[in-house]
């Protein structure tokens, strides 16, 4: 409109030529302006495609992560539980044997004194001084169990500095 107007207050031929031209330009301006628009709204469509694509991926990485993630918290609590388990187990084991091994001892005690528990020395118990048979002294050596001299009953151990054949 405004051209329109421009163009009837102009009063020679050139001068309408010359704003014709502008005119022409000033349209390809325009359409090579739209073109260009098309151009960048195709590409935004593109990067809204591959940013969509991401997205999805990032989400189902992250869904992976926590599933991983709560597995783990799974089998953690599961070791803890067993753990606790192993731990109350242990406690007793300990209380019971304390408690078989102390009463044990005190009854040998109440006769044998300072000599409840004696040393193995060249297969003789250190309190009787009586050789000991094979097997106990194999027991002895073990030391797996508490081992009593056959003879006189007092606990029996190896010295490991006085005996170290076997
Ligand atoms: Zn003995």
């Amino acid at each position: 409109m405004k051209t329109q107007k421009k163009s009837s207050e102009i009063k020679t031929e050139r001068e309408m030529k010359s704003l014709q031209l502008e005119e022409e330009i000033a349209k390809e301006q325009i359409n090579f302006a739209n073109e260009e628009i098309a151009r960048l709204e195709k590409v935004i469509e593109t990067k809204q495609g591959l940013i969509e694509g991401q997205k999805s991926s990032i989400a189902a990485a992250e869904s992976k992560t926590e599933e991983i993630k709560s597995e783990v918290d799974k089998v953690l609590t599961d070791i803890n539980n067993e753990r606790q388990k192993v731990f109350v187990k242990k406690d007793k084991l300990i209380s019971d044997m304390n408690q078989k091994g102390l009463s044990f001892y005190q009854k040998i005690r109440r006769w044998a004194k300072n000599t409840t528990a004696v040393a193995v020395i060249d297969q003789a118990c250190y309190g009787c001084f009586l050789t000991i048979n094979d097997k106990t002294y194999a027991d002895v050596i073990k030391g797996e169990e508490i081992t009593t001299c056959p003879h006189c009953g007092r606990i029996l151990y190896i010295d490991n500095e006085e005996e170290v054949t076997a």
